[in-house]
């Protein structure tokens, strides 16, 4: 038998006979602490979920008062408070007009679940579209749905066999802009690419997929309001919906409550995961439009419903949690106190890193920094990505107590909101002498 009995998500198995799992028995705060007594900072909210810390008192107690009342029930048929208090908080603060709320469990179905219901909504109106339009760099999930939007090969290549036949665009890329413009001041040139898609395929798309402000898997590439502005203005002429996948930049990660706010935009539909129980429980949702949700309203037999479920769609515990999060933004300044604390880390990152040959940029959205390493600062050449140099790097940070994460070539911190001053100093002083140590000075 090789290796482990667990198969590990988003890794190469092999890769442990060198690296032992490491196993975690409890969190607080930024930190994770593992069975020999080492702990380190959760510098990327373990896969960008907790917004909070591990651990919360708040978020602990919700769920502990839920649990006692009831952990679960079908959601068909029957509702329960927390989903109800939910639904009321996250339409409160949504984009207007968004005013439905559907539940999932996680973040690929709530992208799945607003592309079923963008399709289904052209073809209860009678007009069959059966394609969907997203970015070179964009990620979505992976399910096949998801992965069929998924502009990242690394994720989608091995399946491109069985996947939707959507249509893939070339997206923003600022720190390689073609136009040499800088993305706070650019006109967003590079959106005549979407355009052009449109115009030509305006007939069979149902909707454009996009990750507003910040795509974050596919690179951490940041890109101006203005792609997004455009975007919107077009999609509505041109009768096509639009879907915000906020699940990563959603819950104050960019700055804002939701990152569409940068641009002034509401989309058609927007899907909402990770930040939305700080961490604790899966549970996703997907907001809509009254248009959307009045196409489905029909007498039983019409089969126009929307038939969509996961057994643990809406989940009462997940929900409560969730209530309390939004609670936390509301009742503890969360937005207001983070700028510094955002802002610090940029700043920080930028003195460290900036002036070393192997610093391609810094780039920073709110409390979202990442570092793109290159072999070549001068023609922005990349690294060999065989050489695994951001890779290296991340095994180095564990070494010295970070959960420091490299998404390819890119470092990035993308820490709970918890976190202190004098820890972005520990967590920034981690990163660079672990990079250091594997590029050198
Ligand atoms: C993580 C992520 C997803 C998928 O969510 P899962 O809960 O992992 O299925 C979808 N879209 C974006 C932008 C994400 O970052």
């Amino acid at each position: 038998m090789k290796g482990y009995s667990i198969w590990h998500p988003c890794t190469q198995m092999k890769d442990h006979e060198k690296y032992p799992l490491i196993k975690i028995v409890r969190g607080k705060g930024i930190y994770l602490y593992d069975d020999k007594g080492k702990k380190y900072i959760d510098a990327i909210s373990s896969w960008w979920v907790n917004l909070f810390g591990h651990s919360n008192e708040r978020l602990n107690n919700a769920l502990k008062q839920q649990v006692e009342k009831l952990e679960h029930v079908i959601f068909a048929n029957f509702v329960h408070e927390p989903a109800l208090e939910l639904t009321d908080r996250l339409l409160k603060i949504a984009p207007k007009p968004l005013s439905k709320v559907f539940f999932a469990d996680n973040g690929s179905s709530a992208v799945e679940v607003a592309m079923k219901m963008s399709f289904g909504y052209f073809k209860n109106k009678g007009e069959l579209r059966n394609r969907f339009v997203y970015l070179d760099s964009g990620y979505h999930g992976e399910t096949l749905g998801a992965l069929s939007v998924c502009g990242e090969e690394l994720y989608s290549d091995m399946y491109k066999e069985i996947m939707i036949n959507n249509i893939r665009v070339k997206g923003p890329d600022c720190f390689r802009c073609p136009y040499g413009k800088d993305r706070d001041s650019c006109d967003a040139e590079c959106f005549e690419f979407m355009e052009q898609a449109l115009l030509r395929h305006k007939n069979e798309v149902c909707a454009v997929l996009i990750e507003p402000i910040v795509q974050c898997a596919g690179g951490f590439k940041i890109y101006s309001p203005k792609y997004l502005k455009k975007l919107r203005s077009l999609t509505k002429e041109l009768g096509i919906h639009l879907i915000a996948d906020e699940i990563a930049v959603g819950f104050g990660r960019t700055g804002k409550m939701f990152a569409c706010e940068h641009a002034d935009i509401t989309p058609d539909f927007m899907s909402l995961s990770k930040g939305l129980t700080g961490g604790y429980l899966p549970l996703s949702v997907v907001l809509t439009t009254e248009e959307v949700y009045d196409a489905y309203y029909d007498d039983y037999t019409s089969l126009k419903a929307f038939l969509h479920s996961h057994s643990y769609t809406g989940n009462p515990l997940a929900c409560a949690v969730a209530v309390e999060v939004l609670k936390m933004f509301e009742e503890e300044n969360v937005l207001e106190k983070n700028k510094a604390k955002g802002d610090y880390l940029r700043e920080r990152v930028m003195e460290v890193f900036a002036d070393y040959r192997f610093c391609g940029e810094v780039r920073s959205k709110g409390f979202i920094t990442a570092v793109e390493l290159v072999k070549n600062r001068g023609n922005k050449e990349p690294f060999d990505w065989k050489k695994r140099i951001g890779f290296q790097i991340y095994r180095k940070a564990i070494e010295k107590g970070a959960l420091l994460r490299n998404l390819g070539d890119i470092i990035y911190f993308m820490p709970p909101y918890v976190i202190e001053f004098d820890e972005i100093d520990r967590l920034v002083d981690i990163a660079i002498s672990a990079t250091v140590e594997v590029l050198g000075e």
